[in-house]
């Protein structure tokens, strides 16, 4: 198995085998996949593409975690340019925003050591209340590990 096979095939229309496509999963490079895969986009789809309108929700950026890249997070709610939004003021931030006419909540943000897990089910129950047609798409990996370890629950 190798690119040159696999490219030919991408480029004639022809169906890949499992075993090739799990040869591509292991290889490290994307672009040359993203290649492959813009070829067989473009002959489904042409120039159609496909945008999701949302809009981010970061509801604290005190975090447990000091993460060296990140320069989002705050260490408590007392450090300079500490905030954390309550679940009743989120609504009215993104009042605006569902008028013009998002579809998605991408809901990220800090791992607070104090609020505890029911700050974010609220969070996530009063956007559903409030908005019901719009999609939660909430939390990162990181997030929900630091969720299963809060509550002692399964990820
Ligand atoms: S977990 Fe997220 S918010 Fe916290 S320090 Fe890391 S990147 Fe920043």
């Amino acid at each position: 198995m190798n690119w040159n096979t696999i490219t030919e095939k991408v480029h004639a229309a022809e169906r890949l085998t499992y075993e090739e496509g799990v040869w591509l999963f292991e290889q490290r490079d994307v672009i040359k996949i993203g290649k492959l895969a813009q070829v067989v986009r473009r002959r489904l789809h042409g120039d159609k593409v496909y945008f999701n309108k949302n809009r981010h929700i970061n509801p604290t950026n005190v975090c447990a975690l000091h993460c060296n890249f990140c320069s989002f997070a705050r260490t408590s709610d007392n450090e300079a340019g500490a905030y954390t939004h309550m679940p009743n003021q989120i609504p009215d931030k993104v009042r605006a925003a569902v008028e013009a006419g998002v579809r998605e909540f991408h809901i990220v943000g800090g791992l607070h050591p104090e609020l505890g897990f029911e700050y974010y089910l609220d969070v996530l129950e009063t956007l559903k209340r409030e908005f019901p047609h719009i999609h939660l798409k909430a939390f990162t990996a990181v997030e929900i590990d630091f969720f299963a370890k809060l509550t002692n629950l399964s990820h």
